[in-house]
């Protein structure tokens, strides 16, 4: 997962805030030496990282943040939202032409991931505007682009437009765009080509591209593994191109993140998507907001919220809500809960999602096995109506009958009933606001 690094660095200084009633300024200047140690090793760019800095600075030692009376909360909230603006604010979508077709343009350094991006990309407008797209293979230099973009257009069933390796790319794609006319197609990627880094031959021809084609969306494809070069690459593609959004690839693999954090702010252009993956639905749309509650540890709430309200009908949802408000949320809706959220995916993935749970050391390499599940929910199947309802009844005896007539062991039990009640406590945490994933990071 992206970010690791940062994330863990920046949990732990915001840690050392946590019991602390009241902050100093130089308790702020010591963390932000921190904070900016954790952004340059993430491989955050140093002007980046050293306006990112000053702006957290100043608004942390301001008197209204020092003087509140939870400082510590405030300054975590004033690095999500400085991060959140590093990188962008919020997500932003595809250009549209008014009339068909839009034209996408994918540009970007051999490897980078351009090929499969335009595959990634046909299947999200197919998925979302149940588009029909063309992809013109206007990469001439590798023979392997040509047949990699014929068979992803096969296996999305779309056309590809291609004329060999022996033609002028931009012959091809006046050509592309005069058979998508032709065809109606409502959108036309296309693929251009590569090389293992920025020359003046290669810009040449993507400008001359760029004037026949008039695109509605440069799309710049990077590869986050790269780091630093990435934000270079960026910023020498968009000063000869003037591109419209950035695709930020393999994320998957990138632990430290830095081009993330840094492309928007070094180019002004947006990062549109990311890729997560070499399959084509890996591909993600770019939220700075939701990225950056990732990297505080916060949990990425609305994306756990999406997948839940895939699974979720209103009144059960409203019932829920109700008993978190109540705190009378007992055994049996666990059990109930538990059954939800076995439907929406692996449990490991979801926890990551809770706030506070991302870096948590406990759940470092956890696999959480199905069967676990199954032994939570025998044990509470072993209680009695009065014990599911009231679980403060659990005294050593009748635990010792639980874990006798579930067949685990008594520690087992024990640990279940203590995260149960820590469930609990977080229930109604979360609903006394939505400052939760915060005070719970700092330890309330
Ligand atoms: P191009 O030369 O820019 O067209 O790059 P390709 O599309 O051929 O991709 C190069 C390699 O990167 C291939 O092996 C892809 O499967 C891989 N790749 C592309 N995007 C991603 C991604 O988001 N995550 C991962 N893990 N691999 C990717």
């Amino acid at each position: 997962m992206a970010f690791e690094g940062l994330s863990e660095r920046l949990q732990k200084t915001f840690a050392k805030l946590r019991g602390k009633g009241k902050i100093t300024e130089n308790d702020v200047k010591e963390m932000m030496r921190e904070v900016r140690l954790a952004l340059l090793e993430a491989d955050v760019n140093f002007d980046v990282t050293k306006t990112f800095i000053k702006t957290v600075r100043q608004r942390a030692i301001g008197s209204e943040v020092l003087d509140s009376l939870t400082p510590a909360q405030q300054i975590v909230k004033i690095v999500n939202e400085e991060l959140t603006k590093i990188m962008g604010t919020s997500a932003v979508g595809l250009n549209k032409s008014p009339k068909i077709p839009t034209i996408i343009m994918m540009v970007g350094l051999q490897g980078a991931g351009k090929t499969t991006s335009a595959g990634k990309l046909v299947k999200y407008l197919q998925e979302k505007d149940k588009a029909r797209p063309l992809l013109i293979a206007a990469d001439v230099y590798r023979p392997a682009a040509i047949e990699q973009l014929k068979t992803i257009g096969q296996q999305l069933n779309v056309p590809v437009y291609d004329e060999g390796i022996d033609h002028d790319p931009v012959a091809i794609v006046q050509h592309g765009l005069k058979q998508a006319q032709e065809n109606k197609n409502d959108y036309v990627l296309i693929d251009t080509a590569g090389r293992l880094e920025i020359d003046d031959q290669l810009m040449d021809e993507l400008a001359k591209i760029k004037e026949i084609a008039e695109p509605d969306e440069i799309l710049l494809v990077v590869d986050s593994m790269t780091g630093q070069a990435a934000t270079h690459v960026a910023e020498g593609f968009n000063d000869q191109l003037d591109i419209t959004g950035v695709i930020l690839t393999k994320l998957d693999g990138d632990t430290r993140g830095g081009a993330a954090l840094s492309i928007r702010s070094v180019t002004g252009k947006p990062i549109k998507f990311v890729g997560s993956g070499e399959k084509l639905d890996a591909l993600e749309v770019f939220h700075p907001e939701r990225m950056a509650d990732r990297i505080l540890g916060m949990g990425d709430m609305l994306t756990l919220i999406e997948k839940a309200q895939q699974e979720y009908d209103d009144k059960q949802a409203e019932d829920l809500a109700r008993k978190m408000q109540e705190n009378s949320f007992d055994f049996n809706d666990f059990i109930e809960q538990m059954d939800q959220v076995q439907k929406m995916g692996p449990l490991d993935d979801l926890m990551k999602m809770i706030p506070g749970m991302a870096n948590n050391p406990a759940l470092k390499n956890v696999n959480i096995d199905p069967k676990d599940m199954d032994h939570l929910k025998a044990i509470v199947y072993s209680m009695t109506p009065a014990e599911r309802q009231k679980p403060e009844l659990l005294n050593p005896s009748r635990r010792r009958r639980l874990a006798a007539g579930a067949g685990r062991p008594i520690v087992e039990v024990n640990r279940m009933i203590k995260q149960f009640k820590q469930m609990q406590t977080m229930m109604q945490k979360m609903s006394k606001g939505n400052m939760a994933g915060m005070e719970q990071m700092l330890g309330g």
